[in-house]
């Protein structure tokens, strides 16, 4: 299927930019979130992304206001039942996951593909979830995702080739490139990165460096736009402690414990730049 319209569960960080590259790309988008307020702020805010855009002259007014009047804030999941592909982006939780792929397969239509832009968990078991696990598969776009060009496309046990075919066909759509990879804990970008970004954040409890100098050391000694603890705060330091919690639970390797300051931050409510403050503070 070559899909007109297009769900986004979860309007966080990855659901709003998803909503905005797919609007863009010509989809009818409806975004949902538990809560209605995130949704509707989340598509507030990509209209004047988009106005950002126009301000710098790379799209013009008229595509703005097209890609806005194609977005739409749903107020449940019950709003996705006539659309045709759906991605979720919910928050990286098994069980938040597990529940809304079971309610979702009720909900959709039987020939609809359901994709999850989850960073690290079994797509295998959230097409268990459903009746149709040939028709889920990861579809995992990095952040921010109308900059960045990569999609990891993640195949469980039962997906199909006609499955991967469509998300790949859909990426292509967005302006993306794709990278095909195995349904194993944190895929292939995580499985390098977060233990990466883990051993940033040990270094700062082992008094290696400030924030600023080890970000500093990683950007300037191995030519990367951004050091491991800004690029956590980018990423969510929730996010990034349930995709370490992944990695060292399935694969049971001591390597990938997360480090202690990590689910302290957790803990105290610091996720980052979404929450304002993590390993900086932010206005
Ligand atoms: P986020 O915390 O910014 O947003 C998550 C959203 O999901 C919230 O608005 C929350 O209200 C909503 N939500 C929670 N339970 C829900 C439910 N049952 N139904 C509908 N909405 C629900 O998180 P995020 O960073 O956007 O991450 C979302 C997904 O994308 C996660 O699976 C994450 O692993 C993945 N991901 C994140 C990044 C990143 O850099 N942050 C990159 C790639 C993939």
């Amino acid at each position: 299927m070559n899909p007109k319209s297009m769900g986004v569960v979860g309007a966080g960080i990855m659901g709003s930019g998803i909503a905005q590259v797919a609007a863009q790309s010509g989809l009818e988008v409806v975004v949902v979130d538990a809560d209605e307020k995130r949704a509707k702020s989340a598509v507030d805010q990509i209209g004047l992304a988009l106005g950002r855009l126009v301000a710098k002259e790379k799209i013009s007014q008229a595509d703005r206001d097209a890609a806005v009047s194609r977005l739409k804030v749903g107020k449940g999941l019950d709003d996705l039942a006539v659309l045709e592909f759906v991605v979720e982006a919910a928050t990286e939780r098994l069980d938040v996951k597990v529940d809304l792929f079971a309610k979702l397969d009720r909900i959709l239509a039987p020939d609809v593909t359901l994709a999850s832009n989850t960073s690290s968990i079994s797509i295998t078991r959230l097409g268990a979830a459903t009746k149709r696990p040939d028709k889920v598969i990861g579809m995992h776009f990095m952040n921010p995702v109308p900059v960045m060009k990569l999609v990891e496309v993640v195949r469980g046990l039962a997906t199909s080739d006609a499955t991967v075919d469509e998300v790949v066909g859909l990426a292509r759509r967005f302006g993306k490139t794709t990278v095909s990879t195995k349904d194993l804990p944190g895929f292939l970008v995580n499985r390098v990165l977060m233990p990466m970004i883990n051993e940033g954040i040990y270094a700062l409890m082992e008094g290696l460096g400030s924030p600023e100098e080890i970000d500093t050391a990683m950007r300037l000694g191995t030519n990367q736009p951004m050091g491991p603890l800004a690029l956590a705060d980018l990423i969510g330091l929730d996010t990034c402690l349930s995709i370490m919690e992944v990695l060292h639970t399935t694969f049971g390797d001591p390597k990938y414990r997360p480090c202690p300051i990590l689910r302290h931050y957790v803990d105290a409510g610091w996720h980052g730049k979404k929450s304002g403050r993590g390993f900086y503070t932010y206005q």
